[in-house]
């Protein structure tokens, strides 16, 4: 997909309040309703609908009246409201060339202030199999799943979780930097995919490290699920890096022999065929590498899962086993029906290199960009239920009071929910805290959503709340009015 950062630089702030608008309301609609956005975005004077024009323009969002008119995020615009934020944070100034395009993912160049270049990742989870998703009748019953955002924000926060994990114990894996909805920073790895290498000085040894390393994950309690050639980086000294981890599982996943038994066949096939290693060759070296006794393959079953469980500590860590479930439903549906058409034309593309750019910091750090969730942005319900993120930052954030003139009621009214700049959260701050935090930033939230929604139905009071007399006591009624209001 194209990633032209050049628009980045003339944005405005108003633009940013918008699209952050956009990505609020895509928490609980597909697609937003114009009067909602210009209600959350809260600028004078209809400035929202020509925002909104201009947005459009630069294909950072969508515009959708098939059933009313509505707006959602594009790829595009979700990307530009991470890499803001993390511009913002200071965690890069400069987007650079693309370095690698996988199947849901779009990987770049970045450089910091100091010229020292990592790589990011923007997950796009949907991206290859948004129709043969679409298409699934019990995936579109939980609609949840479904959003996108929602996924493509879990992919990156799961990556980035178990990328950390696994280098704080010494897998050769990039470093964890950051991450923010979708995107992950991480260091660059110096080397090639294995599938591009065709020649090694010591392919006996590289196999054995490899195998190693899938025996070892699982000794930490985990399985790639992924581990092939395109996944392990090789550098000039052999030297193996494991890249790409949101489908990772734990060995206690009911179908984990299955999982580790395909990793370690993957490896076994692309040696046997890239470098001429035999099957016996192969075996033997095995053999050696579990139990030796030779002649026989890695074993799920004789693994010693006794160095630490990983995933235990993940399941800890910001990655909840409810998400590693959502995660999992996503990644089976996805296996199920592959189909490589989508129906995003305006997120899909080649992969183009693009120049690098300084990213112009006057608007990057507005903090008007902040007005919504920061990790969680517009993904989903996620960050209600959860509200956890990568740096357990993710909270509603808002402009400075005052810092846009123009930007009023709907964001201030929501009080103390609207703190402050990214960075300035303290990341440490108590857990409890962030807790009730957060639920009472949601109560807040949805209340704000329900005013909003009455007001897009022209300021009348909500059908549920008109025919509230009809059936008091009951409930049931009024609730699904509600509910039905709720989904437009
Ligand atoms: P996907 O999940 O879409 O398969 P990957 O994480 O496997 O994405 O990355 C796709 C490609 O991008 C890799 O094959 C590799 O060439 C490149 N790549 C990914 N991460 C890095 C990194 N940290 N450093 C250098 N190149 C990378
Ligand atoms: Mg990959």
């Amino acid at each position: 997909m194209k990633l032209d950062v050049n628009a980045l630089r003339y944005l405005t702030k108003d633009d940013f309040r918008v699209l952050t608008a956009v990505e609020m309301g895509m928490r609980n609609h597909e697609i937003v309703p114009a009067e909602l956005v210009d209600r959350i975005a809260g600028l004078k004077h209809g400035g929202t609908y020509k925002v909104l024009r201009n947005l459009l323009k630069n294909k950072l969002v969508h515009h959708d009246a098939t059933k009313y008119d509505g707006y959602r995020l594009t790829y595009l615009g979700y990307d530009f409201l991470a890499i803001k934020t993390l511009v913002s944070r200071g965690v890069f100034a400069s987007v650079g060339r693309q370095i690698g395009v996988g199947k849901e993912s779009d990987i770049f160049e970045v450089a910091t202030e100091d010229g020292t270049v990592l790589a990011m990742k923007l997950h796009r989870l949907g991206r290859t199999s948004f129709r043969a998703v679409k298409s699934k009748r019990d995936y579109l019953r939980h609609r949840r799943s479904f959003n996108w955002l929602y996924l493509s924000r879990l992919a990156a926060l799961k990556e980035f979780a178990f990328m950390k994990a696994l280098g704080d114990h010494g897998f050769p894996v990039p470093t964890a930097v950051d991450c923010n909805r979708h995107c992950v920073i991480m260091s660059l790895v110096q080397g090639y995919p294995l599938v591009q290498v065709k020649e090694l000085q010591n392919p006996d040894d590289v196999f054995d490290t490899i195998l190693g390393l899938i025996v070892r994950l699982a000794e930490h309690g985990l399985i790639h699920c992924d581990f092939n050639e395109f996944n392990i980086m090789i550098d000039d000294d052999e030297k193996i890096t494991v890249i790409d981890f949101p489908q990772m599982v734990s060995v206690s996943h009911c179908n984990a022999q299955m999982f580790f038994d395909r990793d370690i066949e993957c490896i076994y096939k692309f040696f046997n065929k890239r470098f001429n290693l035999t099957s016996e060759k192969n075996e033997e070296q095995a053999g050696s590498e579990s139990d030796g006794e030779g002649n026989s393959r890695p074993s799920f079953l004789s693994v010693k899962k006794s160095a630490g469980s990983l995933d235990k500590e993940l399941a800890a860590s910001g990655f909840t086993r409810k998400e590693q479930v959502e995660m999992e439903k996503y990644i089976e549906q996805d296996a199920e029906g592959h189909d490589s058409s989508s129906d995003d034309d305006d997120e899909i593309g080649d992969a183009v290199p693009i120049d690098s750019l300084k990213i112009d910091q006057d608007h990057c750090d507005e903090p008007d960009c902040n007005l919504a969730s920061r990790d969680s942005g517009g993904a989903g319900t996620f960050s209600e239920e959860h509200g956890t993120s990568c740096s357990g930052e993710d909270r509603l954030e808002s402009p400075p009071s005052g810092s846009n003139g123009d930007a009023k009621e709907p964001l201030e009214s929501e009080g103390k929910m609207l703190s402050q700049e990214d960075g300035d959260n303290d990341s440490s701050s108590n857990d409890d805290d962030d807790d009730e935090e957060d639920a009472e930033l949601t109560k807040k939230l949805n209340r704000q959503r329900k005013k909003a929604i009455a007001a897009a139905h022209g300021r009348r009071r909500p059908v549920s709340s008109r025919n509230a007399y009809k059936d008091k006591g009951k409930g049931t009624m009024n609730s699904k009015i509600q509910r039905q209001a709720c989904k437009w």
